[in-house]
């Protein structure tokens, strides 16, 4: 018990398994519960979706429940694992809850001497009633796994909220509470009880489990046992025990009776008497010397403080840091062997033991139980005692066996609590005198400091490195991890594969079901990516919804291709939260080491790259990391930041290419196009950047740019007397349905003091046929104020001939592909020719783009197509060399250029 309550979670690190324990501000059993209640609502969520018959438990569920069954009101329960269990009573507030969706947590009564049994309890109901139920016994060996470390000298028990013992740390102390349940629940704080003759006493505290719902609180009992093993206590001493239950919020510590003193050898004593207490003085020595050898020493022993301080800066682990500790130590205080022993904070009851000695012998470490021999040594007090029997002390038995007849031990404290022993042994007839015992103090007193900064550092660590929402490693981790993966991949020529995994629809599930709830359906998905991977494969939320899966040894890129497959999968099964169904979806990128990506930046930035093709793709999907598409990706990046800065710079120009009227030869119009003087790429063509532009949703901005210098530049020509008939200017569809195109026309029509009948405003086919009534309204709107529209591209969507009836457009422009291949292609000729025909009969106006020779402009001519543009005439022009050419054509005069 004593462990998750105080010791443990403040000083277990999270190896394989248990990380997950740590980390968070919560004690370790809220956290189990909590884990617990994620795993079976994705059991949960299995039956709902598949139906209880086809559902089948495996090792991970084993691990979490003792039993799962399936209870439907009027019909027999049935067992999805283990032993079948009867439906539970639910007092009205545990039901209120479970119709909120929740899982509450009830207790299963047992006979008095034997602990009662856990069970999660979750609806499975729509409406969340008790109708239909899971029911499941959470695993002793699971919830209780943290309590094998008890505290020496005092006893524990969890209770739940009637009194009834849930988990004691031995079975007289289960026996003993017994003879509690018949009495009303004792409150927070010390009380005494009878059982049988024995006089027990206890403090207790609640135990606040913030999750799952609990019928009442739960608390925990601090007991000290009559005429047991007590709670030894030295003068001053802080014990295991009072630490926790300092940490409980008890603050008291009920002793009976006055503790015994450890069992230590005779003569055991403080170390002012140590000299006399060992035996032998050693050979007297000169003054001098003496001075000598002591200043020798204490340079050691600065230089081994200031190692110490060094390796605990460093995050060196705890196992080094005493190892460490142990060589200086054997050098400071001139022993023969020298023996550390601490608490291990992984393990329960067992203890990290390192010997060195003065033989030369490379340090021996050794994992040792924590038996009664090393809970007295553990309660030496604080200033050090002597003993003579090393034997007598399992623990050290190392030291026995090397020779020594006597040792000083010391303890080690760690915030205060004593976590482990040192013994400073001696083979022969030595002493150790006063300074090398203050040095041996001072050592110590540091090597305890660095362990417990040590203790801190990791339990920083697992609270920076890991998310409370979904217990999962976080991004830092991720990053340590992955750097150490590669690494290892490098060295084994391994390969190994990231997933970036982004939840699709979290954000509508979120909307609905409010933050916290959607953070259950969070950890949910996480539950069962987790369950997709085997146990080396790390799973990390990355951040929001995004998650990373590092699949380290991968031999081929099929081995994430199914961890992929079974991702998107799992995460697509449906949700049960609040009472309803929700459903999410994943987009997954991969990218694989060394193929890919050799660091761990870019292996991130691939598959998240990847990841967004993915989504690209139509979401639910995944995608691994493509080098091409990846190019194509970050020049779209490139022109997108570089497309602000050239709105803010002025870098757009218009070029003015002019359309010939077919029928006269006159300049009939001139078509704006926009263009991009780049800083440093030089001039940047419209079709790289215009798609580009549409995506970051800056197109409505170049547009306006393009409409007002064209507008205010025809006026210029129409004072110089040069204007043609009509200026073209090309409109993104987007903008026709995301602004409101008819108000910015108008704005800038009045601004110029332009008539709209001057105005033609080209669109490609997709707006006609993609957007809604309102975009085809706006059209006709404009059409209404006199500005012409203009169907740009056409022949090149899905457009047929007979949509042009329905469609406000004023114009249709053929594509320049049929007029390429006029000539050349008879079916580019009859395409061209019914569409001129077509548009023709229902008093459209036709221009033919990409006029490049005479043979296209005669045959076009020919077939009385209206308006030619194209390089046979002149390529887009500046403002200046387009109001030259119009100059020089209406100088030349027509007939000339008819002819040409
Ligand atoms: P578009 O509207 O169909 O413009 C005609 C394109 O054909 C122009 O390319 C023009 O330079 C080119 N062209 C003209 N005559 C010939 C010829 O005889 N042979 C060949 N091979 N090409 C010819 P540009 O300027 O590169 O523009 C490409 C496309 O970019 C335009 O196609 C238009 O869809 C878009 N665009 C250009 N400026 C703007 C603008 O201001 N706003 C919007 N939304 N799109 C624009
Ligand atoms: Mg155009
Ligand atoms: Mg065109």
């Amino acid at each position: 018990m004593a462990p998750w309550l105080a010791d443990s979670w403040a000083r277990s690190t999270p190896p394989g398994d248990t990380w997950h324990l740590a980390g968070t501000h919560r004690f370790e059993l809220a956290n189990r519960l909590r884990l617990a209640d994620r795993v079976l609502r994705s059991v949960a969520a299995d039956v709902a979706s598949r139906g209880h018959a086809t559902v089948v438990l495996g090792a991970t569920e084993k691990r979490y429940f003792e039993s799962v069954s399936y209870i439907q009101a009027g019909e027999a329960p049935v067992s999805l694992l283990g032993a079948v269990a009867l439906a539970p009573h639910l007092r009205d507030a545990m039901a209120e809850r479970l119709a909120q969706g929740e899982s509450v947590l009830v207790t299963a009564p047992e006979a008095i001497g034997r602990a009662s049994r856990a069970l999660l309890v979750r609806s499975l109901a729509r409406s969340g009633t008790t109708d239909s139920l899971l029911v499941a016994e959470v695993a002793p060996q699971y919830l209780w796994e943290v309590d094998r470390r008890s505290t020496p000298g005092t006893e524990y028990c969890v209770r739940d909220a009637t009194g009834r013992p849930l988990q004691c740390s031995s079975p007289r102390a289960l026996a003993a509470l017994g003879a509690l349940a018949h009495e009303p629940p004792q409150a927070p704080g010390r009380f005494r009880w009878q059982s049988g003759t024995e006089t027990w006493s206890g403090a207790a505290a609640d135990l606040d489990l913030a999750a799952p719902a609990t019928d009442g609180n739960w608390s925990v009992l601090a007991i000290a046992a009559p005429g047991g093993a007590g709670l030894p206590s030295g003068t001053g001493m802080a014990l295991p025990a009072a630490a926790t239950l300092a940490a409980l919020g008890a603050g008291v510590l009920l002793r009976r009776r006055r503790p015994a003193q450890p069992q230590l050898a005779p003569g055991a004593g403080t170390l002012a008497h140590v000299p006399d207490a060992h035996g032998t003085q050693a050979q007297p020595m000169g003054a001098p010397e003496r001075m000598a050898q002591m200043l020798e020493r204490q340079k050691r022993v600065i230089q081994a403080m200031a190692d110490i301080d060094r390796a605990s800066l460093s995050r060196v682990d705890a196992d080094r840091l005493v190892e460490l500790a142990a060589g200086h130590m054997l050098a400071c205080t001139g022993c023969d062997a020298l023996l550390i022993g601490v608490l291990d904070r992984d393990v329960a009851s067992s203890m990290r033991v390192v010997l060195t000695s003065s033989d030369g012998a490379p340090p021996a470490a050794d994992q040792a139980e924590v038996g009664p021999s090393a809970v007295q040594l553990l309660a030496v007090p604080p200033d050090g005692t002597w003993v003579r029997e090393v034997r007598d002390y399992g623990l050290l038995e190392a030291q026995a066996q090397r020779g020594v007849n006597g040792a000083l031990l010391l303890p080690i404290y760690e915030d205060g609590k004593p976590i482990g022993i040192i013994s400073i042994g001696f083979t022969g007839q030595h002493q150790i005198g006063s300074d090398e015992s203050g040095n041996a103090r001072a050592l110590a007193g540091r090597l305890g400091a660095a362990l417990t900064s040590a203790a801190r550092a990791q339990a920083l660590y697992a609270y920076t490195h890991f998310d409370a929402t979904t217990a999962l490693p976080n991004r830092q981790y991720l990053k340590e991890h992955l750097a150490q993966q590669i690494r290892q991949a490098r060295r084994d020529r391994g390969r190994l594969a990231l997933l970036f995994v982004d939840l699709d629809g979290f954000k509508k599930v979120n909307a609905s079901l409010g933050h916290s709830r959607a953070d259950l359906v969070l950890a949910e998905a996480a539950t069962r990516m987790r369950a997709c991977v085997r146990e080396e494969d790390v799973v990390t939320r990355f951040g929001g919804d995004e998650f990373v899966v590092v699949l380290p040894r991968i031999t081929e890129g099929t081995d994430a291709r199914r961890v992929a497959h079974k991702l998107l999968e799992a995460v697509a099964l449906p949700y049960l939260a609040g009472g309803d169904e929700h459903h999410l979806g994943c987009s997954i990128g991969i990218s694989v080491y060394p193929d890919d990506a050799q660091t761990v930046d870019r292996m991130l930035r691939n598959a998240d790259s990847a990841m967004f093709s993915a989504k690209e793709a139509g979401r639910g999907r995944y995608l691994f990391f493509d080098a091409a598409v990846n190019r194509a990706a970050v020049a779209r990046t490139e022109i997108e930041r570089d497309l602000r800065r050239a709105l803010a710079n002025t870098e757009f120009t218009v070029a003015y290419q002019p359309q010939i009227d077919l029928r006269d030869g006159r300049i009939s119009g001139a078509e704006a196009l926009v263009r991009w003087r780049h800083p440093t790429r030089g001039m940047v063509s419209p079709a790289e950047f215009i798609a580009v532009a549409e995506g970051a949703g800056l197109i409505a901005q170049i547009d306006e740019f393009v409409l007002r210098t064209a507008c205010a530049q025809f006026r210029q020509w129409d004072a110089q007397g040069i204007a043609p008939q009509r200026m073209a200017v090309n409109i993104s569809g987007q903008e026709i349905a995301r602004t409101d195109i008819v108000a910015r026309v108008e704005s800038v029509l009045q601004d110029t003091g332009l008539r709209p009948l001057h105005i033609e405003l080209e669109l490609t086919e997709g707006v006609f046929l993609d957007h809604s009534n309102e975009s085809l309204d706006k059209l006709r709107q404009l059409q209404q104020r006199g500005v012409r529209i203009a169907m740009d591209d056409f022949g090149t969507g899905y457009s047929s001939l007979s949509y042009l009836q329905r469609l406000p457009i004023d114009v249709v422009k053929i594509d320049q592909s049929f007029v390429r291949e006029l000539g050349s292609n008879a079916d580019s000729g009859s395409i061209v020719r019914a569409i001129l025909e077509v548009a023709h009969s229902l008093g459209k106006s036709v221009v033919a783009e990409g006029i490049e020779t005479e043979q296209q402009r005669a045959l076009l001519a020919g077939w009385g197509c209206d308006v030619g543009q194209g390089y046979l005439w002149s390529k887009p022009l500046g403002a200046a060399a387009f109001g030259e050419f119009c100059r020089a054509w209406q100088k030349s005069g027509l007939a000339a250029t008819l002819t040409q």
